[in-house]
């Protein structure tokens, strides 16, 4: 990261539960210092985030405090910056030291709404510094060919079958190392970039979905994992059935994943989306279930076909009995209202069990099989055959980045 021509940004989050435009309040600083501690510390720029290292506490004043009380608090709290934020606690400004020497100097007096502006300005442009600089990164890496899509199973428990995957993606950068999918697609979508990475990533599963057709397995359907941003582009629709038709692959064989922040944020464009994906025959499944912020209103304005049953419910099930209440409640409501259901992070046989007499239809996780390159799949996911009942691995053999042996083997 270079913070080129200025000394520190802003960081913000966004304020949640609000209606309207989305607003942004401020959490943090992250000065030049903060970035040569890193460099420091040796700690990679891609895998530590902001906020492990930005400068805190965050001190917070008002446009409208008086200059002199302000340079008293800075004094006092023996800091050299403060960000300004309005009633609502937006960021509007950040004041420093300086700026404040310069408006009590009474030959040069600035108005203190000149000097907020002028920083916020800088602010933006430093904002805009960084995402360039991230987005030429990630750019980079792609045109190098450093990322690649492994594919996690999913099992049909009724079946025994595997009829699905997920596909998930990987970044082996020749500076940084591993980076997780975490640290790299939420920079890739404030980037904006993540349409391009999303394309590849679309075009790279249609084609997987074709080639094991083509070695003449089971139809294996692929879930793509997709952002808001990818979703509300206006040519998305056309040009993912442009993706689908150019690989030669049934529309049912692919389908979206979407996080239920998608559907809260851009409720008319995201039914009208979903309405022409489904006319085309592709699938939509809500990620991650019961993590977002208005998990039950949507449902009733939203056609999909799948809920994901989110991880963090399915820790431990069976020794938990108020997950076991939440997720008993989710199965019920999506067979009342015609959604398949997958769980999602099953590590334990135990936990299979559980979800198996609740009727669940569908788990993913360690237990049935880890993320793995195409060339790793072992045969007889690709070739439908009833796996053998699970029961073989242990608990301690689910846990951690270890391979599970897959049922029966
Ligand atoms: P997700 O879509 O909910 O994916 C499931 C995550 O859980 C994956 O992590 C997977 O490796 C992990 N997982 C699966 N089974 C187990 C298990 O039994 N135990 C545990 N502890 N973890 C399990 P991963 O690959 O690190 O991906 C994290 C997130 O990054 C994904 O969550 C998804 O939101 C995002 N992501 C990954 N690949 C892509 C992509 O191609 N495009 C987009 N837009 N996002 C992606
Ligand atoms: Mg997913
Ligand atoms: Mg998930």
């Amino acid at each position: 990261m270079a913070l080129r021509g200025i000394s520190c940004v802003v960081v913000t989050e966004p304020i949640t539960g609000q209606r309207g435009p989305s607003r942004e309040r401020p959490i943090g600083i992250l000065t030049e210092r903060d970035i040569l501690q890193m460099r420091r510390l040796a700690l990679a720029l891609s895998t530590t985030r902001v906020e492990e290292v930005m400068s805190t506490p965050l001190s917070c004043i008002h446009p409208a405090d008086d200059l002199a009380a302000v340079r008293d608090r800075m004094q006092k709290l023996r800091i050299r910056r403060m960000v300004v934020a309005n009633d609502a606690g937006e960021l509007v400004g950040l004041i420093t030291e300086s700026n404040l020497m310069q408006s009590i100097d009474p030959v040069d007096l600035y108005g203190v709404y000149e000097i907020l502006q002028r920083q916020v300005n800088i602010l933006r442009e430093g904002q805009f510094q960084l995402l360039s600089r991230q987005r030429f990164d990630l750019s980079r890496a792609l045109a190098n060919r450093e990322f690649k899509l492994v594919y996690q199973p999913l099992l049909n428990l009724s079946q025994g079958k595997i009829q699905s995957a997920e596909a998930l993606i990987r970044w082996t950068s020749p500076q940084h190392g591993t980076v997780p999918p975490c640290d790299f697609i939420p920079l890739a979508e404030h980037s904006g970039f993540i349409v391009e990475l999303g394309d590849w990533i679309l075009e790279t599963a249609c084609q997987q979905i074709h080639q094991w057709l083509m070695e003449g397995g089971q139809p294996i359907q692929i879930a793509v994992n997709v952002t808001a941003h990818q979703l509300l582009e206006p040519q998305f629709v056309a040009k993912l059935l442009g993706i689908v038709e150019r690989a030669g692959i049934p529309p049912a064989l692919l389908k979206l994943e979407l996080t239920e922040s998608v559907l809260v944020e851009n409720t008319m464009a995201t039914a009208h989306c979903f309405q022409e994906l489904q006319k085309q025959g592709i699938q939509i499944a809500i990620d991650d279930f019961g993590t977002g912020y208005a998990s039950l209103s949507y449902l009733q304005h939203f056609s999909f076909d799948t809920l994901k049953v989110d991880q963090s419910f399915v820790r431990g099930i069976h020794t938990n009995p108020k997950a076991q209440v939440i997720v008993h409640s989710v199965l019920d409501m999506a067979e009342k209202m015609g959604f398949k259901t997958v769980a999602e992070g099953v590590e334990y046989p135990e936990e299979l069990q559980w979800l198996r007499d609740a009727g669940c239809q569908v788990i993913q996780g360690y237990l049935i099989g880890k993320p793995l390159p195409p060339e790793q799949w072992e045969p007889e996911w690709l070739s439908g055959a009833v796996l053998p009942l699970i029961g073989a691995a242990t608990a301690s053999d689910g846990r951690g980045d270890r391979q599970v042996p897959a049922p029966g083997r």
